[in-house]
Formats: structure tokens, sequence, C-alpha cells
């Protein structure tokens, strides 16, 4: 009689047989480290993270909802690629923001950062009227 952990290698063994002989006949299908619709990782691009966690083999399309607007969006492997690989965006950061959403940020901070730098060249002024 046979034990459980052998009848479990027969059986992955047997499995890997059948992956291989479908790979043969048809290429499209992905290897283990990529999946249908994944995209491979480049490890050299992603050497800015310092981290003790495993990076990813690949990205893959990632469904996540605006904490704006509460649309539920896909963040696509390829926009993952630029940010992670591109951009050079740390590995814990996500896509938290649909498009729409980002910009109107993008716009707010823009607009915070100019009245305080127009308020703080104000009161510099002022200081230096005093003197
Ligand atoms: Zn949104």
């Amino acid at each position: 009689m046979k034990s459980g952990k052998q009848r479990r290698e027969e059986i992955k063994a047997r499995r890997l047989v059948r992956l291989s002989a479908a790979r043969a006949s048809n290429p499209s299908i992905p290897t283990k480290s990529v999946p249908l619709g994944g995209v491979a990782v480049d490890l050299a691009q992603l050497a800015h993270n310092t981290t003790w966690s495993a990076l990813p083999s690949f990205y893959i399309d990632t469904p996540f909802v605006c904490k704006d607007c509460g649309g539920h969006e896909i963040w696509t492997a390829k926009q993952q690629k630029w940010w992670y690989e591109i951009a050079k965006g740390r590995i814990e950061t996500r896509a938290v923001r649909c498009r729409p959403c980002r910009l109107l940020e993008r716009a707010r901070v823009e607009e915070a950062r100019r009245v305080s730098q127009a308020g703080l060249a104000l009161k510099m002024e002022k200081k230096n009227n005093e003197n």
C-alpha cells in the first residue's frame, strides 16, 4: 500500500507531464510564473525596493475601489509595470483612485501648494518690511 505522500507525488508528476505535453501542442499556455493575462516582472527594475518580503514574479489586472468616488476600477498589469518599474513606485503602494479622481487630487494638491507658498511669500515680505 502506498502512502499519501507517495500518492501525491505521483499525481504531481502526472500533472507535470500532462502540462508539458499541452504546452508543446499549444505554446500560448503560460508558464507557472506568469499566468494568462499577466505581465512578467523585470526584477532589475525593482532594485529600488528595500523589502524583506518576496517581490512578485508577475503583474496581473487587479480590481480596486476608488477611495474618492467609490467607482470600481481595474488597475491593469501594464499600468502596474509602468508604476513599479518606470515611475519607480514602491512595491507596497497600490492604486487607490480612478484616473479622473487622480487628476482632481493632483490639481487640489497643486492649488494648496500655490496658496501656501503665496502666503509664505507674503509673510516673509511683511517680516522684511518690519526690519
Ligand atoms: Zn474616482
